[in-house]
């Protein structure tokens, strides 16, 4: 029970005035009390469900299920003594720990036949990247996703979970999202907007996320919401379908936003029902055929899903092409790709895949429908950085290893529990039971890549990225 979860008279008086007949206040408010089951998602990029499973139940992970995603499931563990983000599955991206509610849009977005994994997608507002990972997982790393955040700190994250999780797809940009429409008219196939709301629906995570709740700074994210449904509404393709959510419970922030691009442009698309999205979604659904996740019906935090689709064009007063800076990557020379994608297989058995493209001693894979975007907006990272160069080579990069490296069959070195430790440590390790190699050599716990080494005579020497040194209470 969380006694200290603030949930202020006025907040309370707002939702008894707006909850459905068949449901109570007092489970209500019941449910915002109590702490959330733990849920965790499975990234299939590196996985399947069924090998994650078969690895984790020996350790007493119990996985049960989350009925509308396929690869999430509601966590119990019989030794939490390692904190879930240091694990050897997390840190090598095997999962990420995502709330069940919020694994819904992006299967509301997936679950219909316009939204193509090779297309052009676009997660609007993306960061830390709980669904910017699950579309990419679901798009199998192909296609392109812009994925865009306005906040600058918040992007770090997300640029560091989508490498964590062996994303190659996707070109990260830092804008408000309303340029979209205003720079990129009908461009998407299918289209993201998990908007800034206020986060009525978290507080089961977070027990004062009502501190400044008032009905004054709802209106006014609304109007904000508004204006990124219009954006992104003019960015989507004619036939092409777009996924509006919240974790927030107001009217004024969910039903009213979609009406609002009702009245604008009602007769250009139509909203889906999401009754059949999974067995029990009704409990969940609107008369619109929205899906209004209240906290007590599946016992997570509250949620909001709306899905369109747009039949036909509407006239956009708002385009205008963005001021674009000089582009600093030139594709790279085939006599300089051609022996490098020749060396990289011979090394470890992998192609990259992607157009490789350079900028002074950096050499990117591009994701490959990066063309269709390419000159319209400015990126702040597109796709994956493959490698370092110097004077007389290049040097791999780890996150090339984390997207690669498990498909790697030779240029590894699989190092046992203790050794796998000290190199999350940041240590050089001589791994015993392996020969020694030459070169750079992908370092894997369990078949699961950790990141890069250097062979020096026995020893591996430590690549690790510094930020991602740990110093204490690694897996077990
Ligand atoms: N989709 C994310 C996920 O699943 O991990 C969560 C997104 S969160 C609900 C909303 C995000 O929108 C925040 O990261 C916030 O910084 C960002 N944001 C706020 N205003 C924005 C704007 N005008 N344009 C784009 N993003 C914005």
């Amino acid at each position: 029970m969380h006694d200290n979860t603030y949930l202020p008279d006025h907040f309370l008086r707002h939702i008894a005035a707006i909850m459905p007949a068949h449901l109570s206040m007092d489970e209500f408010v019941a449910s915002c009390r109590r702490p959330l089951r733990r849920s965790i998602r499975v990234n299939t990029l590196k996985i399947s469900v069924a090998a994650f499973v078969a690895r984790m139940q020996p350790l007493g992970w119990q996985l049960d299920p989350v009925p509308w995603c396929d690869t999430g499931f509601w966590l119990s563990r019989e030794d939490e003594s390692v904190p879930l983000g240091n694990t050897a599955e997390h840190l090598s991206g095997l999962f990420y720990i995502q709330e069940a509610s919020s694994m819904l849009p992006v299967t509301a977005l997936f679950a219909c036949e316009q939204t193509r994994r090779d297309g052009m997608l676009l997660d609007a507002a993306a960061a830390p990247g709980s669904k910017t990972t699950q579309i990419a997982a679901l798009m199998e790393n192909q296609g392109m996703l812009v994925a865009n955040e306005y906040s600058s700190s918040r992007l770090k994250v997300l640029s560091a979970n989508l490498q964590r999780c062996g994303v190659t797809n996707v070109g990260m940009t830092h804008f408000d999202a309303k340029v979209f429409g205003q720079w990129l008219p009908e461009t998407f196939d299918a289209i993201l907007l998990d908007a800034p709301c206020s986060g009525e629906g978290t507080v089961r995570k977070d027990e004062d996320a009502l501190r400044n709740w008032s009905i004054e700074s709802i209106d006014e994210i609304a109007a904000v919401q508004q204006g990124l449904l219009e954006s992104a509404f003019h960015a989507l393709k004619p036939g092409g379908v777009l996924v509006y959510s919240t974790c927030t419970l107001s009217l004024q922030e969910n039903q009213a936003v979609c009406q609002s691009l009702q009245d604008k442009f009602g007769d250009a698309f139509s909203f889906d029902s999401l009754a059949d999205l999974f067995p029990a979604a009704e409990k969940a659904c609107t008369p619109e055929g929205y899906l209004h996740v209240w906290p007590q019906i599946f016992d997570s935090e509250g949620f909001f899903v709306a899905r369109l689709r747009k039949q036909h064009s509407v006239p956009n007063t708002m385009f205008k092409p963005g001021k674009l800076g000089k582009f600093p990557f030139l594709p790279l020379p085939a006599k300089e790709s051609a022996p490098m994608l020749r060396e990289i297989e011979a090394a470890f058995g992998v192609v990259p895949q992607g157009n490789l493209f350079g900028r002074s001693e950096e050499i990117w894979l591009f994701p490959q429908l990066f063309e269709q975007v390419q000159g319209k907006l400015r990126f702040d990272r597109i796709g994956l950085k493959l490698a370092e160069t110097f004077k007389k080579g290049y040097r791999l990069t780890h996150e090339w290893a984390l997207a690669y490296g498990d498909g790697a069959s030779k240029g590894f070195v699989e190092l046992d529990i203790a050794d796998a430790r000290e190199f999350m440590m940041g240590r050089d390790v001589w791994p015993e039971q392996e020969a020694a190699g030459t070169g750079e050599v992908i370092v894997r716990y369990q078949g699961h890549t950790l990141g890069m080494g250097k062979w020096v005579g026995s020893r591996v020497k430590n690549a690790l990225p510094r930020e991602l040194v740990r110093d204490n209470n690694l897996f077990v």
